[in-house]
């Protein structure tokens, strides 16, 4: 049970192949900006996924233009935490003070995420058009990424005065400096400039998308399905003895000091300044329902 709100579905579950399971984010009118529905949705089909033994690879992919605006920063309406069953234990979403949104964070971004990324089959991101700040996340926890020529990567969250997305893998994905100008610029990098960084394993053409990938998820299909869960492991492992887990845990202490810090300077927890103009309007406006609620 992943929503019990009666909404539309924002993610489809296909098996577009013998053994392939594709997980769809169905949300291309909002460029596939995830909320609470989409995560608990995304959650409940890698769990299908996982736990069908017919199933040995696994494609996330994305219907419209664009891969991932990232986190829904409208918010999701009436939905609470409540509606939803979490997977983790850290419960409290409407916690007083800061606890709400380190809570928050921790089980919908960092433990699923990293939940996400340990799914013992190998999976692969197929994406397109942006993939910006929380859509990072999702095509990072994946083992493979396929990207079109037009597919750009992007984490602008230093503009609204925060160090990087809440998974904090930018080191690992791009390199020490590149990260460092990733991150301090906010600029976009291409598909091809993401290849060239190891981010990204194969850059095709849009047209070609679906179809590579299919084929390269079938050809890993192929072969022994324990040995495939057990090769993801061992190389998932050489990142965490290097320490990932502890360095993650460290920039998400920092990313929730920054979050603290704008509530205190500008009332909320980013900079608004930084925001662009087309969601500003639509955070500010959220801003003041949670405030007037609780005045309320
Ligand atoms: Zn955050």
């Amino acid at each position: 049970m992943a929503d019990t709100t009666g909404a539309a579905p924002q993610v489809r579950y296909e098996m577009p192949a013998p053994h392939v399971a594709r997980i769809v984010m169905a949300r291309p009118e909002a460029h596939n900006a995830q909320g609470l529905q989409m995560t608990y949705e995304l959650n409940a089909a890698f769990d299908r996924a996982a736990h069908d033994d017919d199933v040995k690879v696994v494609i996330l992919a994305a219907d419209g233009r664009n891969f991932s605006a990232g986190h829904d920063l409208s918010g999701d309406g009436s939905k609470t935490w409540r509606d939803f069953e979490t997977v983790g234990t850290w419960a409290g979403f409407d916690a007083a003070g800061a606890e709400a949104r380190y809570g928050r964070e921790m089980e919908i971004y960092l433990e699923m995420c990293e939940r996400w990324r340990a799914l013992s089959k190998p999976t692969i991101a197929q994406v397109q058009g942006k993939c910006i700040a929380g859509g990072l996340m999702l095509a990072w926890v994946c083992d493979l990424i396929i990207a079109s020529e037009d597919a750009s990567f992007k984490d602008p969250v230093i503009d609204f005065g925060i160090c990087g997305v809440e998974f904090f893998n930018h080191p690992w994905e791009l390199g020490i400096r590149k990260a460092k100008e990733f991150l301090f610029t906010a600029d976009e990098i291409s598909a091809q400039e993401a290849a060239s960084c190891g981010m990204v394993n194969r850059v095709v053409p849009r047209a070609e998308l679906e179809a590579v990938t299919l084929a390269l998820a079938e050809k890993i299909a192929k072969k022994p399905a324990f040995a495939l869960k057990a090769t993801k492991q061992a190389v998932n492992h050489v990142q965490d003895v290097q320490g990932r887990r502890n360095a993650q845990m460290h920039a998400f202490s920092l990313h929730h000091l920054l979050h603290a810090h704008n509530e205190l300077i500008y009332g909320m927890a980013m900079d608004p300044n930084g925001l662009p103009e087309a969601v500003r309007d639509k955070v500010l406006a959220r801003v003041a329902r949670a405030k007037a609620a609780k005045a309320g």
